[in-house]
């Protein structure tokens, strides 16, 4: 008799990472317990197609990921869209990774600001094919109206990520630093020492 082991559970969670901050380690850790993952791929952005501003430098950006992450059980930083020439798609990340992971069940996870942006993405009919989709809110508002709105056709590839609404952004973050006021309890001692090491964010 042959007993064939259950599919590898892979997270991947997509971000400009600019700055990490807690809610995103707060999302990390909810996919890793209540997707009950095998390993969490974080992947910061290379070019960000959907982003207006230009982002930090790549090698900033990366290593403050690596202090906000590291430590974090079933976590591996996963550089490759940074290496990527030209736009970062999710959808060749996920192709990528099910190739170097046969037969993974692969999880796709977003806030539901990206959720609801999905259908922008590149190729975005190919996403729920390849992942299902595990959207947290974050708004009071998201979640008092029933929360995110799955298409239809999609309702069986999309889950919803039970964790608290934390209001923090990057943005938010970012502009605090510019007018000097304290990150600390946003993105943790070691990020904030980098930002502060770096002079990142000086300006609004
Ligand atoms: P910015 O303010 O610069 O747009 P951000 O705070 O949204 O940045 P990103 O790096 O763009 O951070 O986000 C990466 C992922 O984390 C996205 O899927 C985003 O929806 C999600 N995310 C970011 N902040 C939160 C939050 N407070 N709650 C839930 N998800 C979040």
């Amino acid at each position: 008799m042959t007993i064939s082991a259950a599919p590898r559970r892979v997270g991947l969670f997509g971000g400009a990472f600019d700055p990490p901050h807690v809610a995103h380690v707060a999302l990390v850790n909810a996919a890793v317990s209540q997707l009950a993952l095998d390993e969490l791929r974080v992947l910061p952005t290379g070019h960000a197609w959907h982003k207006t501003r230009t982002l930090s430098p790549v090698e900033h950006r990366l290593a403050m990921a690596n202090l906000a992450f590291a430590g974090l059980e079933r976590v591996v930083l996963d550089t490759r869209e940074t290496r990527r020439n030209g736009p970062s798609y999710t959808v060749d990340s996920l192709r990528e990774i099910q190739l170097e992971q046969p037969g993974a069940e692969l999880f796709l996870v977003i806030g539901e600001d990206q959720a609801r942006a999905l259908t922008t993405w590149h190729e975005w009919e190919e996403i729920p094919k390849l992942a299902i989709i595990c959207v947290a809110t974050r708004t009071y508002s998201a979640r008092a109206e029933g929360q995110f709105i799955a298409p239809k056709a999609w309702k069986s590839r999309f889950c919803m990520l039970q964790m608290p609404l934390l209001s923090v952004s990057a943005t938010d973050i970012r502009s605090r630093i510019a007018s000097h006021q304290g990150v600390v309890p946003l993105v943790g001692e070691p990020v904030a020492r980098y930002i502060d090491q770096h002079h990142l964010y000086q300006t609004a």
